[in-house]
């Protein structure tokens, strides 16, 4: 396997950045996962977008022309002859002393871009089940709309998720409403066959899985609502999913102990995940 490190391609087990990066130290970086599918990379404009707004957000400076980036991200999918997987762009703010201060503007960014193959696509053997959730309690800072590498409580609340059988958490916030998973945005489908998911504005990443299945809706005149759902009413829904890029739109069948509709994934969840395999066709570049 083969990594891009900072204008490098070098051997997967090889690849490193300094000890005195700011992602090491402070987490002081933004990230990307794009899906690949048949060698190419899945609405690319759409990740490479929110990674200029997580950058701006955070007064982090562009690595590199941005259709420079692009090249590199062709490039470490066909050196890895990923067919169909996911790529990994992460940018920190660079290498220098520990300091809270910002450094100099002489300081560049550290870019790595990794590549990886799934098969045959983002988790189809699990939408075949569906998965389960936990709900959990939200514990994340405010500005969840920037995609920092900063992911600890992701990764608490994803593993509490592991150790009771499930593979995602749905945070739940003080007013008893879901957020979102730890790496995936939340969804349901209500008795009466509306769908449901929280608005991009209000504590949620606001998801590209997320912007490209509501297109879908909508093409598909699925009747639909954003607004925020809470726990209880997802535990009634007739059906619920998440969407990532990693996974698409998966499928979940059980909320803690609630054991969803039939127990099997729902046909909403089912249609929009065969309609994304559609859609991506046009999104592929
Ligand atoms: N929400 C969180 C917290 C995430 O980490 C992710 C993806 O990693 C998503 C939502 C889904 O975003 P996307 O569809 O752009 O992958």
């Amino acid at each position: 396997r083969i990594a891009y490190v900072n204008g490098q391609y070098v051997p997967h087990k090889d690849a490193a950045v300094h000890v005195e990066d700011r992602g090491y130290q402070f987490a002081d970086g933004v990230y990307e996962v794009c899906e690949v599918w048949r060698n190419t990379i899945v609405d690319m404009p759409g990740h490479i977008d929110r990674l200029d707004r997580s950058l701006k957000e955070l007064s982090i400076g562009w690595p590199m022309a941005r259709s420079a980036l692009e090249f590199v991200l062709r490039e470490v999918v066909r050196r890895n002859r990923v067919h169909d997987g996911i790529v990994y762009i992460q940018v920190t703010r660079g290498v220098s002393r520990r300091d809270h201060f910002f450094p100099g503007e002489d300081v560049v960014p550290s870019v790595v871009v990794t590549a990886r193959a799934t098969s045959p696509r983002a988790g189809d053997a699990a939408a075949e089940k569906g998965i389960s959730v936990i709900t959990y309690p939200e514990n994340r800072w405010p500005r969840v709309d920037i995609k920092t590498v900063a992911l600890l409580p992701n990764v608490l609340a994803k593993q509490a998720a592991k150790e009771q059988g499930s593979k995602e958490a749905w945070y739940f916030d003080c007013e008893n409403n879901v957020t979102e998973g730890g790496s995936t945005n939340a969804w349901i489908v209500t008795k009466d066959g509306t769908l449901v998911t929280r608005p991009a504005e209000s504590g949620i990443l606001r998801g590209i899985t997320r912007a490209v299945v509501l297109e879908l809706v909508e093409r598909e005149g699925i009747s639909f609502e954003e607004r925020p759902f809470s726990v209880e009413e997802a535990k009634e829904a007739r059906e619920a999913f998440v969407t990532a890029a990693s996974t698409l739109v998966m499928p979940v069948v059980k909320i803690d102990d609630t054991i969803l509709g039939n127990g099997h994934p729902g046909s909403v969840a089912t249609r929009l995940r065969e309609l994304f395999h559609t859609a991506t066709d046009f999104l592929a570049v």
